[in-house]
């Protein structure tokens, strides 16, 4: 059996009764089990998963399916809070944590018929861009370059899910962005990942770490797939006070692949000696092909896009920092014994959250302090609604925006530098667009020299997904990027 399927393909099969959700399933089980070594799920819900395709296969008898997509399994990240389902935050602290409700975007997912398989790997309350914060060890891309057999890295934070999403452990996957954690391991994998606009998704459930830019989104094999899955997770939901009361929008119903006339921005800031020559390549070509597509590229200035990162590395610390508070060993998760509450509060912590989420913490509490609270927090506060104003104003003249997803496709686990702010740096295409607030997507567009993956990210206005879609499907239709990892962890 073809086990390389996207949504659209498992549909079909589904329609079509050539397969049944419990073959479906048990397959995808089959895959994760062989390719254990890419470490990707830290639970996979076997029993939930088969009685869950079970009860899709009856519906589907009697013609009660939930949507066409029915039966279907995918993967969630981590930080998706599931009713009764192990849900960790690739941490310590939470390692032990069993929720006893569903994440809105989750329950979406269950009301149109798709099989949880089960929570996928990510870095450590989703900081990190290698997935090597993760408590439960490195996530292992299912690319590798051919010059070397070297593990590489997915990229982070949503690691497992697209290392899943690549390798066939899953039909589509669940990530969150809070400032490239779905485009970023998208770009490194050849998967299709998609960031909404700030509000599009309900954060409820979801595993805080920064509120004001985190947003769930899809990792799928193609554009059609993304369109499919937002459009399931999307939309109000009362129980987020930041979710917009737009209607849901059939995303994928209304996708269409014209680009004649739009105008695609190129921001000058992201032009550099030091992007890789395969990447730049990409980049042009793909200038070139929406060009002879009939869209008109405009050359474009965001002259604060320098600034977005260390305004990130204050605006998501101070924010987790205050998050991360409710993790004292009372509440949630592990608890260490102490003297008394505070020694009790003290050692829960130390040993339950690693190395990065503590530096977070300590340089969210020290911008928010006293006395550095307007040095940092609120110059930082400002700068961000200078970046928001350069996308503003960007947006008066062109439709979209085109640049690379990643300054380099995958590299060695064992490459990652030991300075994390040369780590904070895979985020620099990615974090502005979070600041704003705004949607984006990255998708493969070709490969380098080594075989390895390359991915373009494309930005749209607020609310403007539906354009982001149709720009990304017609680079697809056009470019047909049909490369694969070659599975050396299975002898399929
Ligand atoms: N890599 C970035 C960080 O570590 C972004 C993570 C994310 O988007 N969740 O903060």
């Amino acid at each position: 059996m073809k086990i390389d399927l996207n949504l659209l393909d498992a549909r079909d099969l589904l329609a079509k009764k050539e397969i049944s959700s419990h073959e479906l399933t048990k397959t995808y089980l089959d895959n994760i089990k062989k390719g254990e070594e890419l470490n990707c799920y830290n639970t996979v819900a076997t029993e939930h998963a088969l009685a869950e395709a079970e009860k899709s296969d009856l519906r589907r008898k009697e013609g009660n399916h939930k949507s066409p997509f029915d039966g279907i399994p995918i993967g969630i990240k981590d930080l998706f809070c599931t009713n009764n389902i192990r849900t960790t935050a690739s941490s310590r602290i939470l390692s032990n944590f069993v929720p006893t409700y569903e994440s809105t975007v989750t329950q979406n997912c269950i009301d149109a018929g798709l099989i949880n398989l089960g929570k996928l790997n990510c870095d450590e309350f989703a900081m990190g861009s290698t997935n090597k914060t993760s408590y439960f060890g490195s996530v292992i891309n299912p690319w590798q370059s051919s010059q070397s057999d070297a593990k590489l890295v997915p990229g982070g934070s949503s690691g497992g899910s697209a290392a899943a999403v690549a390798a066939d452990l899953c039909v589509a996957s669940l990530g969150t962005d809070t400032g490239g954690s779905i485009r970023q391991p998208a770009s490194l994998t050849g998967t299709v990942g998609l960031k909404p606009t700030y509000g599009r998704v309900s954060r409820w459930g979801i595993v805080a770490f920064a509120s004001s830019l985190d947003q769930a989104g899809p990792i799928t094999k193609t554009v059609e797939d993304a369109a499919v899955l937002l459009e399931i997770i999307s939309g109000h939901d009362e129980k987020d006070s930041t979710s917009s009361i737009k209607d849901k929008e059939n995303f994928f119903q209304n996708l269409n692949n014209s680009v004649k006339g739009i105008k695609i921005g190129i921001p000058k800031e992201f032009e550099s000696d030091d992007l890789p020559v395969s990447t730049q390549k990409a980049w042009d070509e793909c200038k070139q092909l929406l060009q002879s597509n009939g869209a008109e590229i405009v050359d474009i200035s965001l002259p604060h896009t320098m600034d977005a990162l260390p305004t990130y590395y204050i605006i998501a610390p101070a924010e987790a920092s205050s998050n991360l508070a409710r993790y004292d060993g009372v509440k949630y998760g592990i608890r260490e014994e102490g003297k008394n509450l505070i020694e009790m509060y003290e050692e829960t912590r130390s040993i339950g959250f690693g190395d990065e989420v503590k530096r977070r913490i300590l340089i969210g509490t020290y911008v928010l302090s006293s006395g550095y609270y307007d040095a940092y927090y609120i110059k930082a506060q400002k700068v961000r609604s200078l970046i928001k104003k350069d996308f503003n104003e960007a947006f008066q003249n062109v439709d979209a925006i085109l640049t690379p997803s990643t300054p380099s496709t995958a590299f060695a686990i064992e490459n990652e530098p030991d300075d994390p702010v040369q780590t904070y740096l895979n985020d620099i295409f990615t974090v502005p667009v979070n600041l704003a607030g705004i949607p984006a997507i990255s998708i493969p567009f070709a490969n380098d020299e080594n075989n390895l993956p390359i991915g373009l990210q494309i930005i749209t206005n607020s609310f403007e997904e539906q354009k982001l879609l149709n720009i990304a499907k017609n680079i697809q239709d056009t470019i047909n990027y049909s490369h694969k990892p070659n599975k050396w962890w299975t002898n399929d």
